[in-house]
């Protein structure tokens, strides 16, 4: 191999390992978090700043477990309205994602996903208060004892 292939490739591949990271850190508005099988959140605590008007949060189901069994998803509550939120959409039912239909305590809120299976909710930070009490939780019946954190806004 030449010097020059050799660099090219070595350029290709700092790319392709780099571009993913830098696309993360380049917004603060767009935010990460994984489930898996185990019943748990990677992340205790997320944050994005006041100057965000916008927010992009994705979960990754890392397990295998399908949505019936194991089934996640990211709810975003005022932490006085936590425990009420936590209650109310245990019966929601899966059809409704175990979010009560028309529920205004929801600040915002994913589907639920079974294992493998990514997805992304966008929600303005209009209604949200910089330093207010923010709680996300999985409303998936039995999960939230383990599966909630806190959420800073600003
Ligand atoms: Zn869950």
């Amino acid at each position: 191999m030449t010097l020059m292939r050799s660099l090219a490739l070595a350029l290709v591949l700092c790319a392709a390992l780099a571009l993913p990271r830098f696309a993360h850190a380049a917004d603060p508005c767009q935010l990460e978090i994984t489930a898996n099988d185990q019943m748990q959140y990677d992340k205790q605590s997320l944050s994005v700043p006041a100057s965000c008007t916008q927010v992009i949060l994705t979960l990754h189901h890392a397990g295998k477990l399908p949505r019936e069994a194991m089934g996640h998803n990211w709810v975003l509550v005022s932490g006085a309205d936590y425990n009420a939120v936590a209650n109310a959409s245990m019966s929601a039912g899966l059809a409704n994602e175990y979010v009560q239909p028309g529920d205004k305590r929801v600040i915002a809120h994913t589907k639920v996903v079974g294992g493998g299976q990514t997805t992304s909710v966008t929600f303005p930070t209009s209604g949200l208060k910089a330093g207010g009490d923010y709680r996300y939780l999985c409303t998936f019946p039995g999960h939230n004892a383990l599966m909630h954190g806190t959420f800073k806004f600003g």
